[in-house]
């Protein structure tokens, strides 16, 4: 069993340290540091640190893109976007620009090589793609009934792609456009990755129905350099049942099986309502229960040093995560 929690908030190495110790005596494997924009940007030799630190507790260390671009998912705010407003970042169908880079964009594939480039050097054993998006309702910098991207760059591949002009509807042709487009950036990413030992998990958001997965995920599965596609059905934040956890732990562990691939399930360790706790065990024990091997939790301590997305009660959400996943299940 792989236990990993992400750590975010902190950039204080002797802090750190000691956290990263105390997860590892907890039973946790891993820990997935966020690398945002501003990292890349102030911190690189600190995140270098921070991450041999990590993995000379004993640990090893994913990094995800934390809100880079406004692309993948996190809080942190985008300086890509601001300095790239006008030529990278999405056209929504009333031709305004929305502060989220398009994936098709060549500068924004240049900067996410950059980013791909500095995690490489510091040695962190996996890249963690994070809810990867063309402009989407429900995600930050999103407007409502809007569709996204009318670029320059991607009304000119579309129609190279479907020898027609890109309609104003967002038509079935456009949504094919727009997740192979999605395919093809994270493809070109994961290739530069992967050849040592680094390797690529794909995190896909669970906004659709657990029986659509088989069928909507299928291709992203077809990118042969991610070798871990995950998922997180966060049922307080969707508002959904805590048994919701097992459909989507399903669907996940049998559509990953059947690319040969591993599934990650994340749990909600944030925002948890006050009594609620509990359910963190349950839904834990779902995902165990269809055969998941890897499970991660959002985030270190029930997110107590956000307080946008801490728990009611994050020291009781944490230690009912510790006693659920760490002290029950025997880790590899
Ligand atoms: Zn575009």
């Amino acid at each position: 069993m792989q236990i990993g929690v992400s750590y975010f908030g902190n950039r204080i190495l002797k802090h750190i340290k000691s956290d990263m110790k105390d997860l590892k005596q907890k039973g946790f494997t891993f820990v997935l540091h966020t690398y945002s924009e501003f990292d890349l940007m102030f911190r690189k030799g600190t995140m270098n640190d921070i991450i041999k630190a990590t993995q000379d507790i004993g640990l090893k260390v994913e990094c995800n893109p934390w809100g880079v671009g406004n692309v993948f998912g996190g809080e942190p705010f985008s300086q890509f976007v601001n300095l790239n407003y006008s030529d990278s970042c999405q056209v929504l169908d009333d031709g305004n620009i929305v502060p989220i880079a398009c994936p098709n964009s060549p500068k924004f594939n240049d900067f996410m090589n950059r980013w791909v480039d500095s995690v490489l050097e510091s040695g962190a054993d996996r890249i963690f793609w994070d809810e990867p998006h063309f402009h989407e309702q429900g995600f930050l910098a999103s407007v409502p009934n809007r569709w996204g991207c009318r670029c320059k760059y991607c009304k000119s591949k579309f129609e190279e792609e479907f020898n027609k002009p890109m309609p104003l509807d967002e038509t079935d042709d456009v949504k094919l456009f727009k997740k192979n487009s999605m395919i093809h950036f994270l493809e070109k990413l994961s290739n530069r990755v992967v050849g040592g030992d680094v390797r690529v998990t794909l995190y896909l958001n669970p906004n659709l129905p657990a029986e659509k997965i088989s069928r909507e995920w299928n291709k992203y599965c077809e990118i042969e350099s991610v070798d871990t596609i995950a998922t997180g059905p966060y049922w307080q934040w969707e508002k959904k049942s805590v048994e919701s956890v097992a459909d989507y732990s399903k669907a996940l562990f049998e559509l990953a099986l059947k690319h040969k691939k591993k599934s990650q399930i994340w749990i909600q360790g944030f925002k948890i309502t006050d009594g609620k706790e509990g359910e963190i065990t349950e839904a834990i024990n779902y995902a165990i229960n269809v055969g998941i091997e890897n499970i991660a939790v959002w985030g270190y301590e029930g997110a107590a040093q956000e307080s946008w997305v801490a728990c009611d009660n994050p020291k009781l959400a944490w230690e009912v995560i510790v006693k659920s996943i760490c002290n029950s299940h025997p880790r590899n």
